[in-house]
This record gives structure tokens, sequence and C-alpha cells, in this order.
């Protein structure tokens, strides 16, 4: 049976994401892994889930509704969670303004299949979430890149792109994934100001944006919306579309994440959603409802206690080891640093001598680049190991990679 000559062009268009594949590789424990953007599980909050599962046991009428179906939309206390928490001075939300998806994952299908048609243009950053450019590639959209820099996307570049009619601008203001930073405050007015200028939409995904380890990030695109429109004009000529995940914060595992959006937007994603899963699993959306008003404010201080040690571990080491030559920022949040190499060097090959020679592992920066290019970039997480660990594997890293700047 020849199956790839069965393959619609959906399924054609999707490719499977580096990383995933990297982290079959990575099932040897010898290797240490700075490869994967994932939350430390040693952290993982799970004496409050215990409690809240015991809770539940304890009431078993509604231990049993947690099993059965329930609406597209969500779980209605956790909408209303997500609608107050995440409303800022001028953007009064409503549930009706969430919904909750199956992860942010989710929320960026979704908004994928109800804004791109085949042949749409989209904007995205110059890197990006390589998790995004793989569920938009299904919808097979022309893709114009942004530029980047430590400041985040290049507004030139957003007016341009808004000029060219592309359908929307997908963004990470804050702790970009995979490039760091964070977006300067004057420029999320300027780009909002431009998305209201030129017809144009905004997908801002904060999946990091309560991660952070200096000073809380600038207003947030929605809350510069809000403001710009005035209050309660929002719902009407709102074009920032938040997306927003418990991943991150409490658990991956809950597959719990949502989307805000004014309300014709969402009435189309609950069809797609219903479409798609009927729902978010009942007792997911339950149990991470009932984190979020017990552990979930102290649990994100230890986060970023925790991930701020890790943070600066692996920026001193880089600093204190790796040769001139190479760029990386600051990262004020998050869990990556984004390595710029010489130009004409390959982070591929040299995963390929780190695996070898000292067992580490990252990822290789090309795939986060819609357009190609991006060869000589590549992504270390921090969030994974202990700062001793972390010191000594950056060091034995910045010597391999002083060693390709000594042979060139
Ligand atoms: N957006 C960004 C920027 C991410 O890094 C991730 C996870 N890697 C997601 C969305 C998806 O997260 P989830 O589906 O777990 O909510």
């Amino acid at each position: 049976m020849q199956w790839q000559q069965k393959f619609s062009v959906d399924a054609e268009a999707v490719r499977a994401s580096e990383i995933r594949e990297l982290l079959k590789i990575l099932a040897d424990p010898s290797i240490l892994s700075f490869a994967g953007g994932i939350p430390d599980p040693t952290l993982f909050p799970m004496d409050a889930l215990s409690a809240i599962l015991a809770d539940l046991q304890a009431q078993p009428d509604f231990y049993r509704q947690a099993m059965q179906y329930s609406a597209t939309e969500g779980y209605a206390p956790l909408r209303a969670w997500v609608s107050e928490t995440f409303s800022g001075p001028h953007t009064a939300l409503s549930p009706h303004n969430v919904l909750i998806t199956n992860g942010a994952q989710q929320s960026l299908s979704l908004v994928a299949t109800a804004l791109i048609s085949p042949t749409d243009a989209i904007a995205v950053a110059n890197p990006t979430y390589l998790g995004a450019l793989q569920v938009f590639g299904v919808r097979r959209p022309r893709y114009v890149t942004i530029a980047t820099d430590d400041d985040g996307l290049s507004v030139a570049g957003v007016e341009e792109a808004f000029k060219q009619g592309v359908k929307f601008l997908y963004t990470i203001p804050d702790f970009q994934n995979p490039g760091g930073m964070t977006l300067a405050p004057e420029r999320r007015r300027r780009i909002v100001e431009l998305a209201h200028r030129y017809d144009g939409v905004i997908i801002e995904d904060t999946a990091y944006r309560s991660l952070y380890y200096d000073n809380p990030p600038p207003p947030s695109l929605l809350d510069i919306e809000g403001e710009h429109l005035g209050l309660g004009q929002w719902a009407s000529q709102g074009r920032v579309v938040q997306l927003g995940t418990a991943s991150k914060t409490l658990m991956p595992a809950l597959r719990v994440g949502w989307t805000i959006a004014p309300q014709a937007l969402i009435d189309k994603l609950v069809v797609l959603k219903q479409a798609n899963d009927l729902h978010t699993s009942t007792l997911n959306q339950i149990l991470a409802y009932h984190l979020t008003q017990t552990v979930l404010h102290e649990h994100v201080e230890t986060l970023r206690r925790v991930y701020a040690r890790r943070r600066n571990a692996m920026v001193d080491a880089l600093r204190q080891h790796l040769p001139n030559g190479v760029h990386f920022n600051l990262p004020h949040g998050g869990m990556f640093v984004w390595l710029t190499l010489a130009e004409g060097m390959d982070a591929r090959a040299l995963l390929a001598k780190s695996l070898a020679e000292i067992k580490v592992a990252f990822v290789p920066g090309a795939p986060f680049h819609a357009n190609g290019g991006g060869e000589n970039t590549l992504r270390l997480s921090f969030t994974g190991y202990e700062p001793p660990v972390i010191e000594d594997a950056m060091k034995k890293l910045a010597a391999l990679i002083a060693r390709e700047y000594a042979a060139r």
C-alpha cells in the first residue's frame, strides 16, 4: 500500500517539527538537553493537584460531571477567570470573549482555519515559534517575514506587511520563542496603530508573559488596543486576538489554553472547535480552574525565582566563555537564549559535533525561519537543569564553538 499517494494536499503540507524529531534522539539519558522548551517537571504543583483531586472525589456528583461531555466554549468558571484576569483598564472582557482550547496550540490551529485561505499572506517574525509555522503551514499561506532585533519586530517591516494586505501578523511580544527578545513598548503602540490604519489583524501569543525575571513586561497589545479604542469599543472594533496557556505556568498535560477575541470571531472559533474535538477535557478544565484559584500565584513566583537563577547561570557562563563574534541577548523572561554565530557557520553541523563530543543538545535555528535562512543560529533552553549543570554544559559548548571559530 502506497500511503504517500493517498495523502491530501493538507497532509502533504504539514512537516514534522525538527524539535519533536530531536526529542526522540534525546531519549539517551546521558545527553544533557537544552533543546526542548519545556517546564521542569520537578516544579509541577503536584501537591496542590492531589488536594484538588481529593476534594473532587469527596463530591461524587461533581466528580461524575467532571467526566461528562461539556460546552465547547469551555468551563464557565474558567472562562470567567480568563476574562477577569486579562481585562485591562480599557478592555472590559466578558466570558463571551473567551474560548477555552486544548492548549494555545489549538488556539493557533483554530485561528489559522478561521482566517487563512490558501494563497493568503500572513506576517511572522524572523525567527518565530516553530509550532505556529507548523500549524499555519497546513493552510499553505505565503509568509511575509519581519526582521527582528533585540527590541523585537521591525515596525517598518510590519507596516510594509500590512500595506501588502497580510491576513494577520502573528507575534509573541514577551520573551519570544525562540529569540528571547521582548517587543519594546513604543513599538507595541505603533504596531497596534498600524493594524488599525491598514485594516490588519494581530494574533498576540502570550505563552511566556508571566514568566518574567527582571521586570513585568510592557502592556500587552490587547491592553494597548483597549486604550487606543477607549472603553467599550474593543468588543466591536478590536483587531488584537490574544492567545494564552496554562502550560508554562501550571502543567502542559492539562492541555488548557484560551483565545481572547471579539465575540464575532469567538463564535466562529467555537463552531470550528466543535467540529474539531467537541470540547477541551472537562476534568482538566476543572483542575486548571482550581489551580488558578489556589496555587497559581505563588507557584508562578516560585518559577520566576528558580528560572531566573537558571537564566543567570546560562547567560553568565556564555558571557564568560563564548568567543567574540557570537551574538546573544539577555532574555528578561521565558525559557530561551538565542545565539547567532558568524555568517557561514552551520548550527546543524555544530549540533552533530556537540552530541557526539560533549553530549549537549540544542535546537538549530533554521526551522524557526519561515522563508529559510538562519543556519548560523541556535536556541538554548535554560529551564531544565540546576545552575552548576548549566554552567558546566555551557562552558563545554562555548569551547566547542570557540574551536569552530578558530578553525575558520
Ligand atoms: N505558543 C508558544 C510561543 C509556545 O512556545 C508554545 C509551546 N511550546 C505554544 C504556543 C503551545 O503551547 P500549549 O499548546 O502547550 O498551550
